[in-house]
């Protein structure tokens, strides 16, 4: 019992749960010991009677801590089960049993006999008693079952563990069994029970199963995608794994001398020395493949003296392998194999950080309308135009080391390259010869490919090499439109365009609220020089800017998609004002101008149509203005609009008739009702004498389609003599009034009107 008393004082400072679990039911079996004890000496009945009921239901907690000991150490459920309730109602009913049998005797009663010269109270059993045994050793008997059924059941490495305790159990039994059936009458059942609270004790919480573990280990290590090599103190090899042997070439049944050769010539050493632990990583040749191997060599030390050491190879060729591709891939463009844009830009800065005196410059390559060529011939043509592309950059870089190129995105490509002699000239006939190669793919398409080039001069590595880049980008832009040039260099005015581009979109929104845009009137006379309407006109009244043409900030508008928003709310401006003219009564029309950009952004015939409907103005008051860029794309749409404007009374005009190149095209498919004739006709040059004739057949040409005709740009009394002369009945221009403020307008024009 002191033995036992110790377990639980050790079980309980163990932090482990399963040691708590062992000090519980070692704690249960004392009960039944120390009541057969008190039956053992007791010299009185009542003694006796007290040491029994002790005995008995002291069982009954032992047995039920050993069912919970039982389940918790097989992992078996039972907390929360419907048996475990049954098993703790039928331990219960036996309380009760007990408690009733001094009333009723049918458990059982004591007998005095005499055993060896000494009186002992031996137990009479009745009934009630056999009720008991079957409750005791039924929870017994079913602990010893779900062990063996573990033991049975378990895969080998873990039999062991539940084997012992089967063991104990069975040993156990067999003592208790032999009390009960030897006709000894001094029950001593409790020796067993000691017994088996030490083996569980002990075995549950001190023995190590060291065949399992062993058998364990040899498996992992068998199994080891590492190879594993072990040698002793003088070096003979006493073990190679699987892994060892298959990277090694080395047979199941051969001979493992000669692998401290093999190892010491793997690491370039002589022989392989015992004296520290090391790791190296080597790249070697076996078998006629490369591989990628991280050596380690772990001592194996017994009492402070090396006894031998163990040797593991890792073959890392694959993982190495996927490495590299996946770096290569993160860095690299799939199509062009040329570095992506992170990468491109690392390598920039790299590249600057290294050389921060040399003199570079950073160069934007972008294939024009790419999109049209991979819609015309195909993305299979467009992605061998980009590789040819590549193929070019680099046999530019290639002759002017150090370069880095990458590809940005699309058709877009990057490129550093030594300042050298990048003059505008050398630039053009290096980008020629590129667009020469690259065109030469699509020699039989009859389609000539062309590159723009933007450079920026590197100056120092302050820049990130995006911003660079951008810079580039930026100046590539400026020609991107132009036909001759395809090269243009950075410079700071560049910059502060796009700052101004960005400012100018920034503030639009406020500048519309706060009434910064305003229409401006340019009268439109007759040949009486009476006003018959005119031209509205914007003008942004910049706080700190002034005034601003339309010059300098339709552009913007039309590049970032503004316009639109812009135009619907100039048109509602002129719709506004013809309303309030309406109700005075007074007669004058308003020309507006429709940006070829708004057809892209807004359902033009909805917008207009419903101003005018929500203003309640006569359409025909309201002249609507095109060039003839509008028709340059999307024919059959905008045709369908325009008519539909003129079916419900708009009349469509022709602004800037002549300066573009299709316009007597446009004549001849497009319904206008007015033609307004460029002013450059009446410009004084060298030609003036032949344009002079073209005006004259414009007019000519206008008055035969019954279209009429204004000539916008009238300067002088004589250009208008003459158009009179010519047959123009309409007129526009400075020599009659400029465009001005709507106020100004009025008071000029229309109060003397009003009046008359
Ligand atoms: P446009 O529609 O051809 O307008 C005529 C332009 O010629 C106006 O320039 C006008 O001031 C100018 N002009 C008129 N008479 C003469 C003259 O005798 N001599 C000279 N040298 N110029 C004359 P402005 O106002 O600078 O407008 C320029 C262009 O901006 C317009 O050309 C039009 O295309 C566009 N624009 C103006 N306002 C708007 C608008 O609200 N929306 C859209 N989308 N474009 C507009
Ligand atoms: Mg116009
Ligand atoms: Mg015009």
């Amino acid at each position: 019992m002191g033995a036992l008393l110790l377990c639980v004082f050790l079980g309980r400072k163990n932090k482990r749960k399963a040691a708590r679990d062992v000090s519980y039911f070692i704690l249960a079996l004392l009960p039944p010991m120390l009541g057969n004890l008190i039956i053992i000496v007791s010299s009185t009945e009542s003694f006796a009677l007290v040491g029994s009921y002790v005995y008995f239901l002291g069982l009954d907690i032992t047995v039920l801590a050993l069912l919970r000991f039982t389940t918790d150490y097989c992992r078996m459920p039972f907390k929360g089960t419907l048996l475990r309730r049954v098993i703790y109602a039928l331990v219960i009913f036996d309380f009760l049993q007990f408690a009733l049998n001094p009333l009723t005797g049918h458990v059982f009663h004591l007998t005095p006999i005499d055993v060896e010269g000494s009186a002992y109270w031996l137990l009479v059993p009745a009934i009630g008693q056999s009720i008991h045994r079957i409750i005791a050793y039924g929870i017994f008997f079913a602990s010893l079952g779900i062990f063996g059924y573990r033991t049975f059941t378990s895969p080998r490495f873990y039999v062991e563990r539940y084997l012992i305790i089967f063991i104990s159990m069975v040993v156990c039994c067999v003592l208790e069994s032999f009390y009960i059936f030897s006709s000894t009458p001094i029950d001593r059942s409790m020796i067993a029970f000691g017994l088996f609270g030490l083996l569980v004790f002990y075995f549950t919480l001190y023995h190590k199963p060291t065949h399992l573990l062993n058998s364990m280990l040899a498996r992992v290590v068998r199994n080891m995608t590492e190879g594993v090599l072990l040698f002793d103190r003088s070096g003979s090899c006493l073990y190679a794994n699987k892994s060892a042997r298959e990277l090694f070439g080395i047979q199941e049944e051969a001979d493992l001398s000669g692998c401290m050769a093999l190892m010491a010539d793997l690491v370039d050493e002589p022989s392989l020395r015992f004296d520290a632990d090391w790791s190296r990583k080597r790249t070697v040749e076996i078998a006629g493949e490369v591989k990628h191997l991280e050596i380690g060599l772990r001592t194996i030390e017994e009492k402070g003296a090396v006894v031998g050491a163990f040797l593991s190879v890792r073959d890392r060729t694959e993982e190495d392998n996927r490495l590299a591709r996946e770096r290569y891939m993160a860095r690299h463009d799939r199509l062009t194999g040329l570095y992506n844009q992170d990468y491109f830009y690392a390598k920039v800065s790299q590249l600057l950080r290294r050389d921060p005196e040399g003199q570079y410059v950073v160069a934007a390559f972008d294939v024009k309308d790419f999109k049209i060529v991979n819609d015309i011939f195909s993305k299979e043509f467009g992605d061998k135009v980009l590789v040819a592309m590549a193929d070019c950059l680099r046999d530019v870089a290639g002759r002017q080391e150090p370069t880095v190129i990458g590809r940005i995105g699309g058709d877009k490509f990057g490129l550093i390259l030594p300042r050298g002699h990048y003059t505008e000239a050398a630039c053009e006939k290096e980008l020629q010869r590129v667009c020469d190669s690259v065109s030469e793919i699509g020699q039989n398409r009859n389609y000539s490919i062309i590159i723009h080039l933007g450079v920026y001069y590197v100056d120092g590595p302050s820049l990130p090499p995006s911003v660079m880049y951008d810079r580039a980008f930026m100046a590539l832009n400026s020609v991107k439109n132009d036909f001759q040039h395809h090269v243009a260099f950075y410079d700071d005015r560049m910059r502060d365009d796009v700052i101004r581009r960005q400012r100018v979109a920034n503030e639009l929104e406020e500048a519309m609220r706060s009434c910064q845009i305003r229409p401006y009137l340019q009268p439109m006379v007759d040949s009486n020089g009476n006003i018959q309407g005119a031209e509205v006109l914007a003008r942004w009244i910049h706080p700190q800017e002034g005034l601003l043409l339309p010059g300098r900030f339709i552009p913007i508008l039309e590049s970032t998609g503004l316009i639109a928003r812009f135009d619907a709310y100039i048109w509602e401006c002129a719709c506004l004002l013809l309303r309030e003219w309406g109700k005075r009564g007074i007669d004058k029309f308003l020309s507006v101008n429709i940006s070829q950009r708004d057809f892209y952004f807004l359902d033009i015939y909805e917008v207009i149509s419903g101003l005018v409907r929500k203003y309640g103005i006569d359409p025909s008051k309201l002249r609507l203005e095109v060039t003839e860029s509008v028709m340059m794309s999307d024919m059959r749409n905008r045709l369908e609009t325009m008519n539909r404007l003129r079916a419900d009374g708009f009349l469509m005009e022709m602004d800037d008739f002549g300066s573009g190149y299709s316009s007597l095209n446009m004549l001849k498919d497009v319904p206008f009702d007015i033609l307004k004739i460029d002013m450059m006709f009446l410009s004084a040059s060298e030609n003036a004498g032949k344009a002079r004739v073209i005006l004259q057949t414009i007019i000519n040409l206008s008055t035969e389609l019954g279209i009429t005709s204004i000539t916008e740009g009238v300067e002088t009394k004589g250009q208008f003599d003459m158009l009179l002369d010519m047959g123009c009945r309409l007129f526009q221009g400075y020599y009659f009034a400029r465009p001005m403020a709507v106020e100004d307008f009025e008071e000029q024009y229309l109060v003397e009107e009003s009046t008359l």
